[in-house]
């Protein structure tokens, strides 16, 4: 009997809709429905595990779940909590970025880290922040809150937080600014520490070079072009993270060829008016759907 691989994502959340994306770029097919903790995939041998993201770092290390997908913010805080996390980090997935920062009045008796002495800060991250405080030699105390820790100063509980910020309005509408991020975060895929089964580990290889070309195939830009053959030398030169182009002849225009060629690094508008600079004309950026090398 084939064993089926475990997947823990998040049920609802910032990290849910990307992380089924990025299964489903993959090729995994299932569906999702309504209060269901487990979701079966159709097409392979795998099943889905829909949890609070808080709970994945541990059902990982427990073997309740195989691999999973989680902020790296979560997986750290498990880390600093527990004394031996048995999972660690595969890839980095590069959606649901933020940073944790310190944050407080710009007003109040808190302005930089060198005003945090005997003070008490609050957040939902205390492991991340007394690993933090300790590094720095700060003698502060963080005080756990699970949820509206930007409420925390104006109710007088502590006169900074400790919390995640992406565009920074929660604490503007609280009135609270930013003076240090100690950590930048993105969602990762963690696995188990622990071998896996022979078909398990098939499975996960099989997904993970999958995963590997959905990551690519984000940045990743078929672009086309024609150019005088005076500015191939230039052309190449410009674009990002591409091997040599493919120059082909264009039939009944003597100095004119079209190039093309895959980039995997992003490329900007400031990289197609680079290329219009040296010549290059009917320029063309496509996406492209899945690789595999
Ligand atoms: P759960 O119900 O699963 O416990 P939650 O309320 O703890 O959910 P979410 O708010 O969905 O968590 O955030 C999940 C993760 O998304 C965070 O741990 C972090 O990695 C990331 N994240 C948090 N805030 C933001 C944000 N403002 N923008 C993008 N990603 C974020
Ligand atoms: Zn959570």
């Amino acid at each position: 009997m084939i064993e089926r691989l475990r997947i823990a994502i998040q049920k609802k959340g910032r990290l849910a809709d990307e992380s089924f994306a990025v299964l489903r770029k993959a090729g995994l097919r299932f569906a999702i429905r309504g209060d269901g903790l487990l979701a079966r995939v159709t097409n392979l041998p795998i099943d889905l595990l829909l949890v609070r993201d808080d709970d994945i770092p541990n059902f990982i290390a427990k073997g309740v779940a195989d691999i999973g997908i989680v902020g790296e913010n979560v997986f750290a805080e498990e880390l600093n909590l527990a004394e031996n996390l048995d999972a660690e980090i595969v890839r980095r997935l590069g959606f649901s970025r933020c940073r944790l920062c310190l944050a407080a009045d710009p007003d109040g008796p808190v302005r930089s880290i060198g005003d945090l002495s005997k003070t008490m800060i609050a957040t939902s991250y205390p492991g991340i922040l007394g690993a933090y405080l300790a590094a720095q030699k700060i003698d502060a105390t963080p005080v756990e809150m699970k949820g509206a820790v930007e409420l925390a100063p104006r109710i007088g509980i502590a006169p900074s937080i400790c919390d995640l910020v992406s565009s920074g309005a929660t604490l503007e509408a609280n009135g609270l600014e930013v003076f240090e991020t100690i950590m930048e975060s993105e969602a990762v895929l963690i696995r188990s520490s622990q071998p896996l089964s022979a078909s398990k580990n098939q499975m996960f290889t099989r997904l993970l070079s999958r995963i590997d070309g959905v990551i690519r195939s984000k940045e990743t830009k078929y672009i086309m072009l024609n150019a005088p053959k005076s500015a191939i030398a230039a052309i190449s030169k410009i674009l990002p993270g591409s091997d040599a182009p493919t120059i082909i002849p264009l039939a009944g225009e003597g100095d004119l060829v079209a190039m093309q060629a895959v980039c995997t690094e992003a490329v900007f508008w400031e990289t197609l008016e680079d290329l219009k600079a040296t010549g290059a004309r009917s320029i063309l950026v496509l996406p492209i759907e899945k690789m595999m090398s």
